[in-house]
């Protein structure tokens, strides 16, 4: 079944708010592995909505509205989609019994108008609105001047996204589910260390070609995620059909993937850890405590992280972790002998079975050094030795102060991680 995105709202259209409603929406049926060609936007006008609903019907089984379900005289989302299917307009009690309550729980008068978004169309299915009063329904049947084009859906939901939202989730998700009688699995593939061109460059061919799995690659915080997704009649078909394109991924790409079902760099890295029962610590002078942050982030790091050291200044990380002055003289702070050493340091310190630690330059203007922006190293010490990395981030980009940093610390989660890899407890 193919949907179409329509969002009515003057609003949008005179770019007084970002469309979030459509990019939300789109996201969640590309999950469902269901098909979108087209999105719009129409101001708050009926003949021109109504032409706009025309157009997408003709093209779409299943239209997807937000916008115009509240009391006001603009408001005309509802009636005007239940003219399509020639159907009237009814008070729908339970609708009407929540507002009042809602409105006597926010402690407001309820206004005479207010009762309008209880009216629905004949046979909707009415989708209840746990954070606002206007209900979302869902309309279907053929179309009064067009029953050739078959059977279509309108589903229509309030604008405001902390409605629309969790509207979609609780309500549509289900009411789209039920529809095909399929179920949708989907897995997601992390990668790191390539761009998203390179990964679509890698998989175009399975990604024009293939209907069920789908292939979508996606360019998330200096990462890419491929999203595969299948529809069966059932999990185990699914998941049947869905392995063996994750296996030419994995074959084609396994380089860079560092997980599946993993959610980010972090996560896998403390996963990992928290399977071989081992502990991590990092010492951190470019990144500022953003690696040590980012592995905070995740429940359960306690068990494999004890310490996270900030040292920005030379003398801090002579103090703390042992680098040696002599090694800050003759090769700098930016260097590898001072990323080994502040690794090394923090192992020691930490007693940790394995350190991490950066150090760089994130911007322009800081420090003494001649070095250029976005040279950062990465040391990574473990019981075999310690290893580390010299990364040039500022390379094609401009210089990013956040971007690099973030860089660094996704480049030193990704290089320890690979570290643990190859270390047994
Ligand atoms: P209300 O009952 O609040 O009038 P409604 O269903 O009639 O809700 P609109 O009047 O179209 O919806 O929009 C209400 C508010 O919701 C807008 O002012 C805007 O803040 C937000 N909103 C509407 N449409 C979108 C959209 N497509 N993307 C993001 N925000 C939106
Ligand atoms: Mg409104």
């Amino acid at each position: 079944m193919k949907i179409e995105i329509l969002c009515v709202g003057t609003e949008i259209l005179l770019g007084d708010i970002v469309n979030t409603n459509a990019q939300f929406i789109a996201k969640e049926i590309a999950a469902l592995g269901m098909e979108s060609y087209h999105q719009s936007v129409v101001g708050d006008n009926p003949k021109r909505l109504k032409d706009s609903l025309s157009i997408a019907f003709s093209r779409a089984d299943i239209v997807i509205m937000t916008g115009g379900l509240g009391p006001t005289y603009d408001d005309l989302t509802k009636e005007t989609a239940a003219e399509f299917f020639g159907r009237s307009m009814y008070m729908h009690t339970p609708s009407l019994e929540r507002i009042e309550i809602f409105f006597k729980k926010i402690g407001r008068d309820m206004t005479e108008n207010n009762k309008k978004q209880a009216m629905m169309p004949e046979g909707a299915s009415i989708f209840e609105n746990h954070n606002g009063t206007a209900p979302g329904l869902a309309v279907r049947g053929k179309l009064i001047d067009h029953p050739e084009w078959g059977e279509k859906i309108a589903i229509l939901l309030p604008g405001p996204p902390k409605e629309m939202a969790p509207m979609f989730r609780e309500s549509v998700v289900p009411y789209l589910a039920a529809l095909s009688e399929q179920v949708f699995i989907s897995h997601e593939i992390h990668l790191f260390g390539i761009g998203e061109s390179a990964v679509e460059a890698e998989l175009i061919d399975m990604m024009e070609t293939m209907t069920n799995p789908t292939i979508a690659p996606y360019a998330k915080e200096g990462e890419v995620l491929v999203r595969v997704t299948a529809s069966a009649e059932n999990c185990e078909k699914a998941e049947e059909i869905i392995k063996p394109t994750i296996d030419t991924i994995k074959a084609r790409l396994g380089q860079y993937i560092y997980g599946v079902d993993v959610g980010s760099l972090q996560n896998a890295l403390v996963q990992l850890l928290r399977e071989k029962g081992l502990t991590i610590a990092t010492a951190e002078s470019c990144t500022g405590g953003l690696i040590a942050k980012r592995i905070t982030d995740i429940p359960g790091s306690s068990e494999v992280f004890g310490m996270g050291a900030v040292c920005y200044a030379n003398e801090i990380k002579t103090k703390l972790l042992g680098v040696s002055e002599e090694t800050l003289r003759m090769y700098g702070a930016v260097s590898h002998q001072t990323a080994r050493e502040m690794a090394e340091g923090a192992r020691r310190v930490s007693g940790a079975d394995l350190a991490v630690s950066t150090t760089g330059i994130a911007g322009p203007g800081g420090g003494t050094t001649e070095k250029p922006v976005g040279l950062v190293y990465v040391g990574v010490s473990t019981p075999h030795g310690c290893e580390t990395f010299e990364l040039r981030l500022a390379r094609g980009y401009s210089a990013d102060r956040e971007r690099i940093r973030w860089s660094a610390a996704s480049n030193a989660i990704s290089l320890a991680t690979n570290a643990v890899k190859k270390l047994e407890k």
